[in-house]
């Protein structure tokens, strides 16, 4: 059988039946006005938005980005500050913070006896790794790591995943000559409307004969991908942004340098990655493999000179232009999906960013609060957000609509 035709006359008799039927008529009206319901899209008077948001925005460069994701997510949680009931449990951002607490400790331990990760033993290096996870779970919210079965499960996959890391961390950086300048490293960006601070998960140096090089890290315990479309469309804007700071903490780190110039800005995926031991033969074959797994991923300078300081085992020629199929060789950066910037590419990107920033700043004041998430190939704001019973967004339905990135 088709489907039923909708002939409106019939439709509208049975309709008019059942507005006649008091048991009825409620229920008809909801029906109808469901059927003929389109969202219309509001903005707040800018006046209520001051009030609401203050005449300068405060808090982090993730505040802006979710804007940018979804204006409407954006004033629910910041606007109305809805959030989710909190409960003794552990969430994914608690194993997050856990991770990053950890490595921010791992650093901090080797750097009070004066030493890089790269110049402790494995072994030492293993042990102190261990004792900064105890203390971490140790101390994170009220014991909650000690409070079940599961939480003492995950305290122990923390701690594996971070010895992972911290092993990848080390043979990243004794494949370059760069030196660590600071971990967990605030900032602050005060410009016209905007107060944000942030913590930059990594910085490190690379000191050359005219110039110091800047490589900035934020480690990922989420599936966050870098895309340099979403970086572009403000949806990706953290990196960009540590960067622009870091030039900046590191041109006070070395006042007696003239240049200092982007290395790279990365992602790095907190991860176990599995291999397939059958495939391998040697020990070595299967570290190479693991280290390729974790390869850092994001955007690199194009200048063969900054990314050799990055991968020394790369055969590239110092003065020239990195092409992405020499990139492919390197044990350290991901080729597929980097994205090659010149140092003008570099300052461009950073330029813009302030510049949109400062936009998204102006447009919230003015009251944008449009239920309008992005899409960008099957990926939605919507995947992960906690409003959808608020919003109603639907996009078959009247008056919705992405924002598309193409
Ligand atoms: S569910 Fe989607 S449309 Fe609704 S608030 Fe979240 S991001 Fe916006």
């Amino acid at each position: 059988m088709g489907q039923p035709q909708k002939d409106p006359v019939r439709l509208k008799a049975l309709y008019s039946l059942l507005k006649a039927d008091q048991r009825y008529a409620e229920g008809a009206e909801k029906l109808l006005q469901a059927a003929m319901a389109e969202h219309k899209p509001e903005q707040l008077q800018e006046e209520t938005a001051v009030r609401l948001y203050k005449d300068v925005l405060s808090g982090s460069v993730t505040r802006i980005e979710q804007f940018e994701g979804c204006p409407f997510s954006h004033f629910l949680r910041y606007g109305l500050q809805l959030k989710k009931r909190e409960e003794f449990d552990i969430e994914a951002m608690d194993i997050g913070n856990l991770y990053h607490r950890s490595l921010d400790l791992v650093f901090r331990m080797a750097a009070s006896g004066h030493r890089e990760i790269g110049e402790i033993d494995d072994a030492s290096l293993m042990k102190i790794c261990d004792e900064a996870v105890a203390l971490t779970t140790r101390d994170y919210h009220d014991r909650i790591m000690e409070s079940s079965a599961r939480s003492r499960y995950i305290a122990g996959r923390v701690q594996k995943i971070t010895r992972r890391t911290v092993w990848a961390l080390k043979q990243q950086l004794l494949q370059g000559g760069f030196r660590t300048l600071g971990t967990e490293m605030p900032f602050r960006y005060r410009e016209a409307q905007l107060d944000l601070h942030g913590v930059i998960d990594r910085v490190d140096c690379c000191e050359t004969e005219d110039r110091v090089l800047v490589k900035v890290i934020d480690y990922k315990s989420g599936s966050t991908r870098f895309d340099i479309k979403l970086v572009r469309n403000g949806l990706q804007l953290q990196l960009v942004t540590y960067m622009d700071m870091a030039l900046q903490l590191a041109g006070s780190r070395y006042p007696e340098r003239s240049k200092v110039e982007p290395a790279g800005m990365f992602y790095y995926h907190i991860s176990d990655p599995v291999i397939d031991y059958k495939l391998l033969n040697t020990v070595e074959d299967t570290e190479h493999k693991r280290l390729d797994a974790l390869r850092l991923e994001g955007a690199v300078s194009e200048d063969a000179a900054a990314v050799l300081h990055m991968d020394k085992t790369l055969p590239l020629a110092p003065g020239s232009v990195i092409t992405a199929k020499e990139l492919r060789g390197s044990a350290v950066i991901q080729s597929a999906g980097a994205c090659l910037l010149s140092g003008e590419g570099f300052e461009e990107l950073m330029q813009s960013t302030r510049e949109r920033m400062q936009e998204d700043a102006d447009r919230i004041l003015h009251g944008e609060i449009r239920v309008q998430p992005y899409r960008s190939g099957s990926k939605t704001r919507c995947d992960y957000c906690e409003y959808h019973s608020v919003c109603g967004f639907g996009d078959q339905l009247p008056g919705f609509s992405y924002r598309k990135i193409i």
